[in-house]
């Protein structure tokens, strides 16, 4: 896959502001019913791929991958639970985390009592609605808020589950961005989870705009693959199909997989608040309302830092080495005074101190105490000024 020409030259698509263009991609993701497979994610794809050159892939149903075998593929026309008034207590056409992802058709006329063990709701939460999946075990089920169940009769109730497991595929989108070398960073995107707007869509929205971003860099030393793939049997599919990538890989974003010691990748995760930490965690509170647009464009920001470290981590040697040389001939001190200039100096000298053919230039802002991008900029201004030469290193310095 290679990137559009309007893509190479960084021309956004929609809004010019990455914090309303992630917010706005959202809205569009937040009532998709996604899950492992089926028509959610296929047109989560589509959304992602009017921003990015996405190739698809889709896996046969039955496919066999490591321990795991990929699912028959599920969708959904319809489901709700009506009174014996025909009205819809619940109605995954009110909210797709009313429906256990993943449910088999069913169509009964059930008691309250009959009705009880295939609904799950959140006692200390009493107003949200939690979420929950069955993938791998047939089964149906409602989930609604404790208040809601409270206040139910005896019933009977329509129970109504119109969705299909058939076989079908499993589907991802993969985009290769080149850089000047094959080492790969990979970096993956989950797109499994219906309505919940941190736990799957921040992400999606995040490594949209990075990938934007990444291939309008003019040039990359790392070659960078985004994954837009479902959790878990997402990633091992991936993994299962891409054995000759995998030496390539020297750092990544995923979770739990690609780390997995028969992988052993440089692979972790990247998240804010890891789950199980927030209480909106896996609940109709983690919706839009829950995720502000400068936290997006933070986590944007800080993944953009750490491929700038990727990029532009090296080793560099002072060329004079004998004593503080002198910066003032070589116009190295900023004709203008003040804090900032002082900084520029600083990060100078720091660079000069422990550039000594061993230390990269992360290593030193480490040290220092400074940020990456400054030390960069010193090393950058010190080479031109040929104080400074980049040490030849053997493969990446690793982060
Ligand atoms: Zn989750």
């Amino acid at each position: 896959v290679t990137i559009a020409a309007d893509r190479r030259a960084g021309a956004p698509a929609g809004p010019e502001d990455p914090g309303e263009r992630m917010t706005a991609m959202m809205r569009r993701l937040f009532p998709l019913c996604r899950s492992i497979t089926g028509d959610g994610v296929r047109a989560t794809l589509d959304i992602v791929g009017e921003r990015l050159p996405l190739e698809r892939h889709a896996v046969p149903s039955g496919t066999q991958v490591f321990d795991w075998t990929v699912n028959d593929e599920w969708n959904v026309r319809d489901a709700y639970v009506a009174d014996r008034h025909g009205n819809r207590v619940v109605d995954f056409r009110e909210h797709n985390l009313h429906l256990v992802s993943y449910s088999a058709p069913v169509r009964e006329r059930l008691t309250l009592d009959q009705l009880r063990p295939h609904l799950h709701t959140l006692r200390d939460r009493p107003d949200w609605i939690p979420y929950r999946t069955s993938y791998y075990r047939r089964d149906w089920g409602f989930c609604l808020p404790h208040r809601q169940l409270e206040a139910m009769d005896d019933g009977p109730y329509d129970v109504v589950v119109d969705s299909t497991l058939a076989p079908g595929e499993l589907t991802y989108g993969e985009l290769l961005i080149p850089g000047e070398t094959d080492d790969e960073v990979i970096l993956t995107a989950h797109v499994c989870h219906p309505s919940l707007a941190n736990d799957n869509l921040s992400g999606i929205a995040v490594a949209t705009e990075l990938a934007g971003a990444v291939a309008a860099m003019p040039a990359r030393r790392y070659t960078y693959r985004f994954l837009f793939a479902p959790g878990t049997i997402g990633s091992l599919t991936w993994l299962s199909r891409n054995a000759e990538v995998l030496p390539r890989i020297r750092h990544g974003y995923d979770e739990r997989q690609f780390n997995a010691i028969g992988f052993d990748l440089a692979v972790g995760r990247l998240s804010r608040t890891p789950h199980g930490e927030y209480p909106e965690y896996h609940t109709s509170a983690d919706d839009l309302d829950f995720v502000q647009a400068a936290e997006l464009v933070d986590s944007y920001r800080s993944i953009l830092r750490i491929v700038d470290v990727l990029e532009n981590d090296g080793v560099y040697r002072n060329c004079s080495p004998y004593g503080e040389p002198q910066l003032g001939r070589r116009g190295l001190y900023p004709s203008v005074g003040g804090r900032t200039a002082d900084d520029a100096v600083m990060a100078m000298l720091w660079t000069l101190a422990y550039a000594d053919g061993s230390a990269g230039l992360l290593d030193i802002a480490t040290v220092a105490g400074l940020d990456f991008a400054d030390v960069r900029a010193a090393s950058a201004a010190l080479a031109d000024a040929g104080l400074l030469e980049p040490v030849a290193e053997e493969g990446s310095s690793g982060a």
